[in-house]
Order: C-alpha cells, then sequence, then structure tokens
C-alpha cells in the first residue's frame, strides 16, 4: 500500500525504535523525564526562543498557545485557510472564547497590511485584538511557505500594538528546507512557535510549543489543565530527538518526488489545475472529466491512498515511508487512470 494521504502516516524505524527502547525516563509532571527536558533544551536551541514544551499533539500547541496569549472576548487574526481555524475543532471559540478575524491570503499568507487593516481600534463597540498567527508551510494552501521579510514585517507590528504572534510551524522545517534560511531566526519573530515531529520528521507522537520562560510556564499550566501532563513520556521524547538529528535533511527529497509528480498530473487530461509545488504537499482539481470520488476509488484499487481536499479537489503528501520506486508506481498508475 501507497499511502499519500497525509506525512502524519510514517512508522518509526529500527534505528528511532531503538532510541526509543533505551531511553531514560521519569516523571515529566514534576519535571523529571531526563529525555523530555533533552528535547525541550534542544528544540529551543535550534529556534532561538528560550524553552519549549513536549506535548501529544500540534492542536495541543497551538491551541495552548492561543488560550496564553487570549482572553475570553478577544480576536484572533488569522487566514481562512489556516488550520488553528479549519482543524482544529473550533477549539480558538471552544476553550478560549475568542472569535476570529479571518483574512484572504495568498494559499494562506497575508501582507502586513492585511494584518494593520484587520486590528480592532480601541473602542468599546469591538473586540480586542490580541494575536496574530501565521502558519508556516501553509497545509491547505498546497505548501505553500512564506517570506521570512513579510514575518518580520507583521512581527514588528505586533510588537508596535502589543499583540501576540504565534507560529503554528507544523511543517516549519519543510519551509527552512526550501529557503536555507536558518531555524534560530524564527526565534526573534514570534512570540511562540509549534512545531510537530510527527509529520514530516517522523516521529510516532509529539509536538513542542516554544517561547519566553515565563510564556512556557503559563503554557504548562494550561496543558495540565487539558489533560496533557505526561509521564514517563521520554520514550516518545527519544522518537522527537531522533527526528531532529537525522531527519530533517530528507525532507528535500520528499519535496522533490512532490515536484515530479506535480509535473506529471499538470499533462494529464482529467487535470485542470496543479498548485505550485513548493514543498511536500500537492494539490490538484480534477477537471468534469473525472469525478473526485471515482478517481480516489480507481487509486486505491492500485493500492493508493490519497485525500479530497474539498470539491474536485485532491491532496497528495509526500513523506519519509515514501521512496523512488512508489514514486515511479504512482505516476504510471496516474498515466494509465482511465
Ligand atoms: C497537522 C497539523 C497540525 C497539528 O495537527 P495534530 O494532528 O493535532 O498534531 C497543526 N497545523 C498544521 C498546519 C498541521 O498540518
Amino acid at each position: 500500500m501507497i499511502d499519500l494521504r497525509s506525512d502524519t502516516v510514517t512508522r518509526p524505524g529500527r534505528e528511532m525504535l531503538e532510541a526509543m527502547m533505551s531511553a531514560k525516563v521519569g516523571d515529566d509532571v514534576f519535571k523529571e523525564d531526563p529525555t523530555i527536558n533533552a528535547l525541550e533544551e534542544k528544540a529551543a536551541l535550534m529556534l532561538g526562543m528560550e524553552a519549549a514544551l513536549f506535548c501529544s499533539s500540534g492542536t495541543m500547541t497551538n491551541q495552548i498557545a492561543i488560550n496564553v496569549h487570549t482572553r475570553p472576548g478577544d480576536e484572533v487574526i488569522c487566514d481562512k485557510l489556516a488550520h488553528i481555524y479549519l482543524y482544529e475543532g473550533g477549539s480558538i471559540a471552544r476553550l478560549s472564547g475568542s472569535s476570529v478575524n479571518l483574512l484572504s491570503g495568498d494559499r494562506g499568507r497575508f501582507t502586513v497590511e492585511d494584518v494593520k487593516a484587520a486590528i480592532n481600534p480601541d473602542d468599546i463597540h469591538r473586540a480586542n485584538t490580541s494575536l496574530v498567527a501565521a502558519e508556516n508551510t501553509m497545509n491547505k494552501g498546497g505548501g505553500a511557505y512564506w517570506d521570512i521579510n513579510e514575518l518580520k514585517k507583521i512581527s514588528s507590528i505586533c510588537r508596535e500594538k502589543n499583540l501576540a504572534f504565534h507560529l503554528d510551524g507544523a511543517r516549519l522545517f519543510n519551509a527552512l528546507t526550501e529557503t536555507g534560511e536558518r531555524p534560530e531566526e524564527y526565534g526573534n519573530i514570534f512570540d511562540s512557535i509549534s512545531i510537530c515531529l510527527s509529520k514530516g520528521l517522523g516521529a510516532p507522537v509529539g509536538s513542542l510549543l516554544l517561547g519566553k520562560k515565563d510564556f512556557i510556564k503559563k503554557a504548562i499550566r494550561v496543558r495540565k489543565a487539558l489533560g496533557g501532563g505526561m509521564r514517563q513520556a521520554g520514550y516518545l521524547a527519544a522518537a522527537g530527538i531522533y527526528a531532529l538529528d537525522n531527519n530533517i535533511k530528507g525532507l528535500k527529497e520528499d519535496h522533490r518526488r512532490a515536484r515530479e509528480i506535480g509535473k506529471v498530473l499538470e499533462a494529464l487530461p482529467y487535470v485542470d489545475e496543479v498548485f505550485p509545488v513548493q514543498t511536500n504537499i500537492l494539490i490538484f482539481k480534477l477537471s468534469e472529466k473525472m469525478k473526485d470520488t471515482d478517481f480516489i476509488a480507481k487509486l486505491s484499487e492500485k493500492n493508493i491512498k490519497a485525500i479530497i481536499f474539498g470539491p474536485q479537489t485532491i491532496r497528495f503528501v509526500t513523506h519519509l515511508d515514501f521512496d523512488d520506486s512508489m514514486m515511479e508506481e504512482v505516476i504510471t498508475a496516474l498515466r494509465n487512470l482511465r
């Protein structure tokens, strides 16, 4: 089976499993798990942040950040395609009682002018704008990555207006692989960053929330309140350390394979449009000749899985467990589809 539904489908290999099996562990709620502590220190250093917090998922790290940065009744500025808004169970409202001001960016990437226009004036009739959130790479935007200069401009407006600036960096390392930027530059731009270890980096579980020490102290309290305090989770953190040490370099290959499939798709008669392929996410629109559900069923007959990502819209995601021979199989299957 070739699974292109998501980069979350990877399974830990032998070396990662060995690192997990030999991890030293303790009770993390007492901050006594040496492997979790090591992972948090390592990630904070990498991203130029003071501290980090290991959590079970990217939804949890994002929503903890939103909860710390806002008060009930506040407003969060983000793109209308943002994962925090579309795919996290309504948690901005459910857990933090905030509303959203949705921007219409270019495949999820908005500008500093968009942000300026969306900040509410200091008026008792209006919700208090307290947070701006960006996503890099943009999942629903087809893996598009940001221009760091725009992020820097947004960051300075946020500082000027006393707003927090959060990054959903579930796939930040995919973006950095293409831009060649150093991850520590991102620590200066944002008040908080979430990164996923269980996407392209191939760990079985886990995300990290990064920020200043006082922010992380508040985040630990929220994580506990959400039931997210874990005990001997160092076995999972060991997979995260292994992933950061070994699996960033392979992202380039994931991107190359996505681009190669993208080129093939562009030439197919049943494909109307392929979003520009910048990283490991490929989004394309089928023509009227091919119904989305038929497409998925036909691929499935060839043992290939993908997901429908909107009407007549398909998403493929390349990952660590998808190699060149699988890519050739997918390309052959796509060319032979009628
Ligand atoms: C996957 C993902 C997350 C986190 O999802 P979890 O499944 O909760 O780990 C957050 N943001 C983006 C953009 C994602 O793709």
